[in-house]
């Protein structure tokens, strides 16, 4: 079986505070945040393998990618980035030969109380995302990608909130695993990081048995996106672009074909 393997920094086991700088290049406790995401990673890779992958390819997905530290990575898995400008690009290899998608070190959606970190793919612009109506986060987003391809979701890991939204929108029978609680938006209770990679490591072996139980998540296409964002310059951004209206000061919409698109507008 071949499994793909998203990752996200925010919701790493052991990274607890959100104004540290763990999950960002250059800043105070990045080297520590690098390593406790790699931790996680090869956890889920492990797990993977013991449950019968033969191929695991990871994509290193945080803002810019270049995060996990190759050099420390399982070596049975095989890394790669999102390839800006492209459809597909947060997932570049996604497709349909795999089996499954795991999502590792999610968080919640923009706009959820006691999550850490919450946002949809931008803090600082995005304020809320809708398809068809309905407000969707970054699990919501990978998830409809996968399901592109016919690709189940069948582990998230994160925060308790990331895998509430998990279970709330692919179902309780998918594996979650919640390495702390967010306290504030920047503070969170953390298990501690080796017990929290073994039960990463155990909840993804179990997760390859649920292959072909779980079902590719799949909504009606073709899709409405709705984007309302932070600051009316941030929607100017998107005046004159074909395809796009601009529905008020703040909000975009479109429309899009497959699920593939969703985040290409
Ligand atoms: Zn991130």
């Amino acid at each position: 079986m071949r499994i793909y393997i998203m990752t996200d920094m925010e919701g790493v086991s052991g990274i607890r505070r959100g104004d540290q700088g763990y999950c960002k290049a250059g800043e105070a406790e990045y080297a520590r945040g690098r390593k406790l995401l790699t931790g996680d990673v090869n956890a889920a890779v492990e797990g993977a393998l013991e449950g019968g992958a033969r191929e695991v390819v990871v994509d290193d997905a945080h803002g810019g990618g270049n995060h996990i530290l190759v050099e420390e990575l399982h070596p049975r898995a095989v890394l790669e980035s999102p390839v800006s400008g492209r459809p597909g690009q947060y997932l570049p290899s996604l497709g349909r030969r795999f089996d499954a998608l795991f999502i590792v070190g999610a968080h919640a959606m923009a706009g959820t109380r006691r999550a850490f970190l919450d946002h949809t793919q931008s803090g600082t612009s995005w304020f809320n995302y809708y398809l068809n109506g309905k407000t969707y986060g970054e699990i919501g987003q990978y998830a409809l990608i996968a399901g592109h391809y016919g690709v189940p979701v069948v582990l998230v890991t994160g925060d308790l909130a990331a895998t509430q939204e998990a279970r709330a929108l692919l179902g309780k029978q998918i594996e979650t695993v919640a390495v702390k609680e967010a306290l504030s938006r920047h503070v969170a209770k953390s298990v501690y990081p080796p017990r929290a990679q073994a039960m990463i490591r155990q909840a993804a072996k179990r997760a390859m048995s649920k292959i072909g139980k779980v079902k590719p998540l799949r909504i009606r296409c073709p899709i409405k996106v709705k984007l309302e964002l932070q600051r009316t310059d941030l929607a100017d951004a998107y005046d004159g672009k074909p395809h796009i209206r601009r529905v008020d000061a703040r909000t975009i919409t479109c429309t899009v074909p497959t699920q593939a698109d969703i985040l290409n507008f």
